[in-house]
């Protein structure tokens, strides 16, 4: 689209907006889990789901790439393969912040240019991403990867400036939502844009944590033998968690399952980890990366690295933040920039 819409929506229309992307679709949305955990959870009230929140623990990517799913039946007999019918069921991602857009973003180059991924393309046909401004908190790094804007890659996105949301329109769907509901928006004027800026500003001026980006490949590159991957991979457990909750990793696992007939069965694509010992085993029994501080570096110089011309990490800190040993993934590249010892 090539002019950019802005609109204004008063909060106290928050709940008929809410009615509104119900009528678009089932509605998944922030809700709180436990003491300092949020999910994405299928929600009937806007009373149920958290606007202020920071980050879920499993990043959005869940509804398009499921954790663990059948990607098709296979009968020998029969000479044919089976693809599982795929739910028409048309779905809205309500309240997704800047990072987990350009993660998604990055994900929709991976599964749908080249060859394309059918689940995935599918899934993102028949979803509404509605976007939602965030405030950082001692673990995001999102301005240091340009990750904190979201420019395109949704429907719609709400950047909260007080009393009202300035709405931003992303796409036709986007567009369609707003043309069906006009008694809830308003044209934005100058006033409503000056406070987005002042806002904006705010928002951007709020960053506690910053990772210098330039050169970080080659830094990385030239602490191939630095004393770094030891230190981290001894404390390392293994578990995989920083994968699991990363909204850019994207690697899985496919296995056939074949019944006991020998002659049916399945292949089963499930999430997958470079910090597990056996990612780097091959036919034959070699492994590339036996031991915890090969897989470290490993998974360091993946995500400091460019991708599909961009960085492969958006800055959400989710792998701080749930990593059981504590490692913390701006403290490692301090490390390696050598700001720190
Ligand atoms: S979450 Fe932490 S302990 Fe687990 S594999 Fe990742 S770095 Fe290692
Ligand atoms: S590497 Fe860590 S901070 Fe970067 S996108 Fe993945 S989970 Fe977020």
């Amino acid at each position: 689209m090539a002019e950019l819409l802005l609109k204004v929506l008063g909060k106290e229309k928050l709940p008929s907006f809410f009615d509104a992307l119900k009528d678009t679709g089932t509605v998944f949305a922030p809700v709180k889990q436990g003491e300092k955990t949020h999910s994405f959870q299928k929600v009937d009230s806007l009373d149920t789901v958290e606007l202020e929140y920071t980050r879920t623990m499993i990043p959005p990517k869940k509804l398009f790439i499921a954790p663990e799913e059948t990607i098709f039946t296979f009968d020998k007999e029969k000479e044919a393969y089976i693809e599982p019918e795929e739910s028409s069921e048309r779905l809205v991602l309500f309240g997704v912040h800047s990072c987990d857009i350009h993660a998604l973003n990055l994900l929709a180059r991976v599964f749908l240019e080249e060859f394309t991924d059918t689940l995935y393309s599918e899934r993102r046909e028949r979803t509404v991403i509605v976007g939602l401004s965030c405030i950082p908190d001692d673990f995001c790094f999102c301005k240091s990867t340009g990750t904190s804007f979201a420019s395109d890659g949704f429907e719609l996105f709400l950047h909260d400036i007080g009393d009202r949301y300035i709405v931003r329109v992303g796409s036709s769907k986007g567009y369609q939502i707003i043309n069906e509901n006009p008694e809830l928006f308003l044209d934005a004027g100058d006033e409503d844009i000056k406070q987005f800026k002042v806002a904006e500003n705010e928002r951007m001026n709020s960053f506690n944590q910053s990772l210098e980006m330039t050169g970080l490949q080659d830094m990385l590159d030239i602490s191939y033998t630095d004393p770094v991957w030891k230190e981290y991979g001894d404390r390392c457990l293994g578990c995989g968690s920083c994968n699991m909750v990363c909204p850019r990793c994207r690697c899985y696992d496919v296995q056939d399952y074949i019944d006991l007939n020998l002659t049916t069965g399945e292949r089963v694509r499930r999430w997958y980890s470079c910090m597990l010992q056996d990612h780097g085993l091959v036919a034959g029994g070699h492994n590339f990366r036996p031991s915890a501080y090969e897989r470290i570096r490993n998974r360091f110089n993946c995500k400091g690295s460019m991708r599909e011309n961009m960085p492969n990490c958006v800055g959400c800190g989710r792998c701080s933040v749930y990593c059981p040993a504590d490692i913390d993934f701006l403290e490692v590249m301090k490390k390696v920039r050598g700001e720190l010892q």
